[in-house]
């Protein structure tokens, strides 16, 4: 199948194949047709699988680019506002439809007057809701989408929407995203939606599959340690690394940086122009490694991401999910790797049933391990490398004092010169340990059901150690809170 086998328009035809998509992504495939034909929709496909285009293409291409507001997104977060925003602009532009970004933070008067002249408003519920209420605006959109729905109603803005929605005309169209479909989803769905159809990616269709899942088994005090081992050994292009608090982000892009790798972050304490500056450093590649919270990175499409450590693991599974999302985006592959305790292993097993995958558990390198590997990536190098006029003039001119094989010696020193890698030689837990790990916590909870019930299922996050049990779920809200 082909984007031309849609009914879209001529200039929306004309902007796809400039933006260089070949092949419809499943979710397009699939949503494409019914949005054409005017159906409301409830689409889940998870990140990265090309929800934008998949909404965007058939809302613009139906478009009359009138000066009035013919479409509103609605989006959990200002970075994903704009991004949202710059891939409707570059489907639209030629069709003479203009985006406005709405989004909390910056001053109104400006935000009005792009409203004004837009087709499609990308906005954030909390902004929205203000310009809604104190009549500022009035729009009459005939596209309504929510995008990332179960984020929006993570952050608490459920209210906001269903308030949102109240000023919106009664005749429209509808089209709600979603990574994934809790219950409270399914309830608004019932409310704003009319007669929808449903489209539901499953993992094995979805262009997203190409994402190896892996964990290593650390004791707490070794995260650092195993993190900045694993950057070394995997030697991604572009990593995120997820962390549960931005006290924790802070500390560890200072200790990532004196490691020597370029190093970036995000969280939600930060102003709106650091947000910005740091992300566009991550895109245009002058950072590497970016250090992340959870909210703070939510819907973050940064192309080519080819690792996401989980230096904790996260709190719930669909928050695993969404992390792991960053990667192996537009049918690339990545790796997502989370560092987890022995007492996190039961959440592991609980990750791996929700999602329906298996994790893969591999030891950590040890130095010697790295170093070996780090030479043979050298000499790999050196192979392939050209010999230029220059090396064969300063050769000469070495041979006047020195004889060839000290000078190769000498050559080699210099390159292998930062080939070092600190910490201690062993870090983590090896196979038959997490074997036994595993098996020491088979048996556990056979007996614990016996004492105790369910009650692991409610408390199971993992966060702390077996002995706070009783405490766990309220510490785990209190976090929750501060998660950003
Ligand atoms: P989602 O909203 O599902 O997380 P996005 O809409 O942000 O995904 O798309 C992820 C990336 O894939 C974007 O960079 C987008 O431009 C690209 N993309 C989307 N659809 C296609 C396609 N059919 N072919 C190639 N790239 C695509
Ligand atoms: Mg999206």
């Amino acid at each position: 199948m082909k984007f031309t086998d849609f009914n879209l328009s001529d200039t929306i035809q004309q902007a796809i194949s400039d933006a260089g998509f070949k092949e419809p992504s499943p979710v397009q495939k699939e949503a494409i047709p019914l949005i054409l034909e005017g159906s409301d929709i409830i689409a889940q496909a998870q990140t990265g699988t090309g929800k934008t285009a998949a909404f965007g293409l058939p809302m613009l291409s139906q478009m009359k680019a009138d000066g009035s507001v013919e479409g509103l997104v609605i989006v959990p977060t200002r970075e994903l506002a704009m991004q949202v925003s710059d891939e409707l602009y570059r489907f639209g532009k030629l069709s003479g439809l203009r985006t406005a970004t709405v989004y909390g933070g910056t001053p109104y008067g400006k935000q009005i007057e792009r409203i004004k002249q837009a087709s499609v408003v990308i906005a954030t519920p909390g902004r929205l809701q203000d310009l809604l209420m104190s009549k500022k605006i009035k729009i009459d959109p005939k596209f309504v989408v929510l995008d990332e729905a179960d984020e929006m109603l993570d952050m608490g803005f459920l209210d906001e929407i269903k308030n949102i929605f109240t000023f919106l005309p009664k005749e429209r169209q509808t089209l709600m995203f979603s990574a994934t479909m809790p219950k409270a989803i399914r309830k608004l769905a019932q409310e704003i939606l009319n007669d929808p159809k449903t489209v539901a990616i499953t993992k094995a269709e979805s262009t997203n599959t190409d994402i190896r899942q892996l964990y290593y088994v650390v004791n707490d005090r070794e995260r650092d340690d195993a993190l900045v081992r694993l950057i070394d050994f995997k030697n991604p292009s572009k990593a995120i690394v997820f962390c549960r608090m931005k006290m924790e982000v802070d500390r560890l892009i200072s200790h990532l940086t004196s490691q020597g790798f370029k190093v970036g972050g995000l969280h939600g304490d930060m102003e709106q122009k650091q947000r910005e500056i740091s992300i566009r450093g991550f895109k245009n590649g002058a950072v590497d490694i970016f250090v992340a919270t959870d909210v703070a990175a939510r819907g973050l499409d940064v192309n080519d991401v080819s690792h996401v450590f989980n230096y904790h693991i996260p709190f719930d599974s669909e928050s695993y999910v969404h992390r792991i999302g960053r990667t192996g985006r537009a049918g690339k592959s990545g790796e997502a790797i989370t560092l987890v305790s022995p007492n996190e292993l039961r959440t592991i097993k609980r990750i791996e049933k929700d999602v329906g995958t298996q994790m893969a558990t591999e030891v950590i390198p040890t130095k010697q391990e790295l170093i070996k590997n780090k030479e043979s990536d050298l000499l790999m190098e050196i192979a392939q490398t050209t010999i230029t006029n220059d090396a064969i003039e300063m050769v000469k001119t070495l041979q006047h004092d020195l004889d060839i094989v000290t000078i190769a010696h000498l050559l080699a020193s210099m390159v292998t010169q930062n080939n070092t890698v600190s910490g201690k030689d062993k870090i983590g837990f090896g196979l038959e340990e997490i074997k036994r790990l595993i098996e020491r916590m088979h048996q556990n909870r056979g007996s614990d059901r016996n004492r105790s019930g369910n009650r692991r299922r409610h408390n199971n996050s993992g966060y702390r150690g077996d002995k706070n049990r009783s405490n766990r779920r309220k510490s785990n809200s209190g976090h929750r809170g501060k998660r950003d």
